[in-house]
This record gives structure tokens, C-alpha cells and sequence, in this order.
């Protein structure tokens, strides 16, 4: 039944729907189920899509291109073939691409450890030596925010518009010396969905810092995580900076987390040659080398760029219907009621829903009592703080269709529940 506006009824009709739904959740919670929709993590079924990776390169093929034993120490900046192949998707020229080991978060956490002990090129003292700031776009990533907290670097947080970072509050804020650098996934964002704009894009390259040695985090994490055949691009943010004459601005971030194996892929950093050179040197002091024959399986697996498509097309032709499920359930019991909103992302792997003002950190307790995990209420902000308690992050990768088809019509009924809750001043007095 299509609802109406929960502010449009008057208090007889909202105490009776207070009822229906407090009957439907009860009944929900009755179910006994255990669901959990708190992280992006890939399903079986999508890891299984890679199981031809576990028996390459195989007994016997470890040389690489050039003659270079894959099984050996060195080949500290990666095989040559595996950054041509990864060129393309990580958007920059193969000799301006680190491979890294499995985990882009650890590139982002080395590169920031190593920015406040050494500083950075451009750098004239480590960024340890003041008051290190990031602007860190809201709804964010959780882990980004994680690492500055674990640093001690301050966090400003400023919103997103739906083209990316509010570029007006971010211009103003880079400013301050202070600021030393910013936060973005740029395409299919985590956790809104969000693509950044060619505009926004362009500020971000093009805007005057007081930092001389001010960077774009980049993390690129999803970008070729289609779900639908509108492929979103992001503008080549390494050449942008370099033609707005801020050539070593951008650290670009990616990996195959969520194209191959997550706890098996391989990691990118890229950047502008003197980025590169300075990140090698780190680099020189932590590794002997990576793991290269993980380099060369992925590139006996995906082959080339057709081969990556193809792969990521059957990666989406089993997380699309999920998230289907979720946007449909989410339509059918909210549509209309004002108790909550969503976009509908056309890659990556989240759906954020802002509830009414207030209520999130009460939905997702209603949520685990109804036996359905979600990510904590706040989550998506610096320090786990909503200032609006509204924004939830949803994840339906992971669970079965059927479960996330369960998991989504009972947060939809917490969603409304607190949101009517909300409206009477019902103090939660639900067991
Ligand atoms: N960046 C973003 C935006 C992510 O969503 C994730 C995974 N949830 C990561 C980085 C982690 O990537 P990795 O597995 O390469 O460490």
C-alpha cells in the first residue's frame, strides 16, 4: 500500500500505524534470524569467480616478461606487465604505477605514516611537526577516518553534494597551512554512491593551498565496480593536477580487493614521477619486494583489459540483483513515508539511507535485536560522530539474495518504526 507522509497524519492514525508496524517488527524480530549488512566484502559466489587464480601461474611458469624469475627478491615498483595491465583501471601510465602488496589501505596508511615522519615532496618540514589537518568528506569511508584518529592528524569533515566534496568549503578551508590534505573515492563513492564531477575534479587539481605539500588521497577503490551500464568516469586527476601546476598533488589509490581476491589481490599506488621516486625510497626500507608471482597470476587470470571487463561484468551480474532487492524493499515500505531517503548507485558496493533527523543509532539498535547487523549509527563521520544520528550505510554484497532480501524489509520496518517513534515522543520502551 502506498503510505503517505508520516507528518501528514494526524495522532489517531499515527498511534494506529504505530501499532501495524510495532506488530510487523515484533513479528520480524519473532523470525529469529541472524543477518548482517555491515561490510563490503565480496560473496562466495563472486570470490569463486577467481578460484582459476589458486592453481596459476601454475607449476612451472614464474618467469616474467624480460626474463625477471617472479619467484626472486626485487621488482620493488611491480612486473612491467601487470601495471600496463592495471593502467587502465587505476588511470595512469604504467611506469607512474607501484605495485604494492594485497592491501591499498596499507599503501594509504604507509604513505600518511611516512608524510608525518619525513614529510612529502614539497614538504619543508614532516607533517608531524604541526598540527597535521584532512577534510574528510562526509559520508566517508570509516577506515580513512580510522588512520587519522590512529595518527592523531585532525579531521574536518565537510559534506558531499552529490557531485562530490562541497568545493566551495573545501577551498575555503585549504587556507590553512595546517590542511594537508583531503580524503576522496571518487567514483561510485563509499559509502553514497556518489561520482565526483568533472568540475569538482578540476577545483580539487586546480585550488590554491597554503600547504605547499598539500595531497589528494585518491582512492580509486571502485574504480571499474559497474552495476548497471551507465559506466561513470572520473576526469585523469594525475593530469589535471599536472596542468593546473600542481603536478605532485594527487596520490592515487586502487586495488583488486573487489576484482579478484580481497584478501589476495594486489594494491596501486600512483602518482607524479617525484611522488613515485619518493614512495620507492620508502618503499626501499620496508621490502625487498613484493609478491610477483601474485602479479603475474593476475595477469595470466585477467589477461587484458577485455578480460577485466568481462570479469567485473560477472562480478555485477551477481551483486546487481542485491542490491535490486534492497532499493526495491526500501521503495515499497518507505516510498512515500518521508522516513527516509536513498540514492540509487550505479557502482560500488553501499547504499546510504538518511533516516529521519535523530533516529539512526536507534534503528540500528531495533535492527540487532531483530537480529540484523548493521554498521554503527555514525560510522560514516570523523570520530563515529553524526551530528544529525541519521546516515546508515548499508552493504548487501556479502549476505545471499534471499537474506538480503529478509535483512532489507526488516531494517525498512526499524527505519519506520523509529521514525513514527520519532513523531509521537515515544520514549523506546521495546524490549
Ligand atoms: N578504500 C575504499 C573506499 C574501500 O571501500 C575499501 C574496502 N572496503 C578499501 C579502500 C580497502 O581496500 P583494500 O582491500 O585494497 O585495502
Amino acid at each position: 500500500v502506498p503510505m503517505t507522509t508520516l507528518t501528514s497524519l494526524d495522532s489517531e492514525a499515527l498511534n494506529r500505524l504505530h501499532d501495524t508496524v510495532r506488530a510487523e517488527y515484533e513479528a520480524f524480530k519473532a523470525r529469529g534470524l541472524k543477518l548482517d549488512m555491515t561490510r563490503g566484502k565480496p560473496s562466495p559466489e563472486q570470490l569463486d569467480l577467481s578460484n582459476p587464480m589458486l592453481t596459476l601461474p601454475g607449476n612451472g611458469d614464474f618467469f616474467a616478461e624480460g626474463n625477471v624469475d617472479a619467484r626472486n627478491y626485487g621488482g620493488l615498483q611491480g612486473l612491467p606487465e601487470t601495471r600496463a595491465l592495471f593502467s587502465q583501471m587505476v588511470q595512469a601510465p604504467a611506469d607512474q604505477i607501484v605495485v604494492g602488496d594485497n592491501s591499498s589501505l596499507a599503501l594509504m596508511h604507509g604513505t600518511i605514516a611516512a608524510a608525518l615522519l619525513k614529510g612529502v615532496p614539497g614538504s619543508k618540514a614532516p607533517w608531524s611537526d604541526g598540527a597535521p589537518t584532512f577534510l574528510c568528506p562526509v559520508p566517508g569511508y570509516d577506515r580513512h577516518f580510522a588512520i587519522c584518529e590512529e595518527f592523531g592528524i585532525r579531521m574536518i569533515p565537510v559534506p558531499m553534494t552529490g557531485q562530490g566534496p562541497d568545493m566551495d568549503a573545501v577551498e575555503r578551508l585549504v587556507a590553512d597551512p595546517a590542511v594537508k590534505g583531503i580524503w576522496c573515492v571518487p567514483k561510485y563513492s563509499n559509502p553514497s554512491g556518489e561520482t565526483y564531477s568533472e568540475e569538482t575534479s578540476r577545483r580539487l587539481a586546480a585550488m590554491e593551498t597554503a600547504a605547499p605539500d598539500f595531497r589528494i588521497m585518491w582512492d580509486n577503490a571502485y574504480s571499474v565496480h559497474h552495476l548497471t551500464q551507465d559506466h561513470h568516469t572520473v576526469p585523469d586527476i594525475l593530469a589535471l593536477c599536472a596542468e593546473a601546476g600542481n603536478p605532485d598533488r594527487a596520490f592515487i589509490f586502487a586495488s583488486t580487493s573487489k576484482v579478484t581476491l580481497a584478501g589476495a589481490g594486489l594494491a596501486f599506488f600512483a602518482s607524479s614521477p617525484e611522488n613515485v621516486r619518493w614512495y620507492l625510497e620508502r618503499a626501499s626500507f620496508r621490502t625487498i619486494g613484493p609478491d610477483k608471482l601474485n602479479q603475474l597470476r593476475h595477469v595470466r587470470f585477467l589477461k587484458d583489459d577485455a578480460g577485466l571487463e568481462r570479469h567485473m561484468a560477472a562480478q555485477a551480474a551477481i551483486i546487481a540483483p542485491k542490491f535490486e532487492a534492497l532499493l526495491e524493499t526500501l521503495e515499497a515500505k518507505l516510498g512515500g513515508t518521508g522516513a527516509a531517503e536513498w540514492l540509487r548507485p550505479a557502482g560500488g558496493y553501499f547504499v546510504t539511507v538518511d533516516t529521519v533527523e535523530g533516529t539512526a543509532k536507534r534503528i540500528v539498535t531495533l535492527a540487532k535485536e531483530a537480529g540484523i547487523a548493521l554498521t554503527p549509527a555514525g560510522a560514516t563521520s570523523p570520530y563515529g560522530r553524526d551530528p544529525h544520528d541519521r546516515t546508515l550505510r548499508l552493504a548487501p554484497t556479502f549476505p545471499s539474495l534471499s537474506d538480503v532480501r529478509a535483512a532489507s524489509e526488516g531494517i525498512a520496518l526499524c527505519i519506520l518504526l523509529a521514525a513514527i517513534e520519532k513523531q509521537t515522543g515515544d520514549a523506546p520502551g521495546l524490549s
